[in-house]
């Protein structure tokens, strides 16, 4: 019997339901039920602790749970000392100075002396000092868009999605400081018990992940096509090719990106390819 890992997961929030979401698509059974802390999986041997986000990167650098899905830039905004395992994919943002529309910006020198707002003194103060620049960092811990609007500061330092927030607030979007995703961080000194555990739902993880945007494509087709269309498919290796009980036709089999599939799937009825199939592909072992 292996020892249980426990995972810290955002407990409501960004980040809970692509958490939640990949852990299920790995095949491991946890309780949704979101009234306790901490929910045992029952076919696998890990539990689900809920938190805040704030309280990931401690809680794993401590080793109360063994790993944790958190976003970078909190991971980084706290300095914990956790190793990052995985990058999820998901929870993607940026961390920015955004200044106001009419403001003549010319790089972070021209905040030289003035005041910023942000919830990420840390990893502003950094950058800050990175840059040789001396600026008044005011921390607040919400709604730091509306800063520089009320007068509280002349620029701020904040998380980016898609930047429509910084437009309606007024504010342009200058300086990317940090690319953040969500990231899978672990305890420096897991048990070996434990980390074998890890290895196992890590294989899980990067199978789902590899699958992420890939078709199975199946079609069949008149073997004088044959050439014609697999020079269209950019397959893993090479495609699967079967022959059909009609003679001089087969069935080609492949994974195609979602991203291309429009384009490719014309080329390939233009190249002679019929009845083509689309099926989703679940987990993918490389
Ligand atoms: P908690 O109650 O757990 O402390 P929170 O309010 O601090 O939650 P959320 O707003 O749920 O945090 O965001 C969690 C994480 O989601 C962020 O730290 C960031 O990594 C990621 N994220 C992705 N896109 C965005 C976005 N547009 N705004 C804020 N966070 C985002
Ligand atoms: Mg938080």
């Amino acid at each position: 019997m292996s020892k249980t890992l426990r995972i810290a997961v955002q407990s409501k929030g960004r980040l809970n339901e692509d958490t939640m979401h990949l852990l299920a698509e790995t095949g491991i059974r946890i309780g949704t039920s979101k009234r306790t802390l901490l929910v045992a999986a029952s076919n696998f041997p890990v539990e689900v602790l809920f938190l805040r986000d704030d309280d990931i990167p401690g809680t794993v650098a401590d080793g109360t749970a063994d790993i944790g899905v958190v976003g970078l830039n909190e991971l980084e905004e706290q300095g914990a000392d956790a190793e990052i395992v995985e990058k999820l994919g998901f929870g993607a943002c940026r961390l920015s100075i955004a200044v106001p529309k009419q403001m003549d910006y010319n790089g972070i020198t021209s905040l030289e002396g003035r005041r910023i707002a942000t919830s990420y003194p840390s990893i502003l103060r950094r950058y800050l000092q990175e840059k040789g620049v001396q600026a008044d960092i005011h921390v607040i811990s919400g709604s730091v868009e509306i800063s520089t609007g009320i007068g509280l500061a002349d620029a701020i330092f904040d998380i980016v999605s898609s930047g429509s927030t910084l437009v309606s607030n007024n504010l342009k979007e200058e300086d990317v400081v940090l690319q953040s995703e969500a990231v899978l961080i672990a305890h420096r000194k897991l048990d070996p018990e434990k980390n074998a555990v890890l290895q196992e739902l890590l294989f899980r993880i990067r199978a789902v992940m590899g699958a992420v945007g890939k078709k199975y494509v199946l079609m069949n087709a008149p073997r004088e096509s044959l050439d014609a269309i697999l020079s269209v498919l950019p397959g893993i290796k090479s495609p699967t090719v079967m022959p059909l009980a009609q003679e001089d036709w087969c069935s080609i089999h492949t994974v195609l990106d979602e991203k291309r599939y429009w384009e490719i799937i014309g080329r390939l009825k233009e190249a002679g390819a019929q009845g083509i199939l689309v099926l989703p592909v679940e987990s993918m072992v490389l």
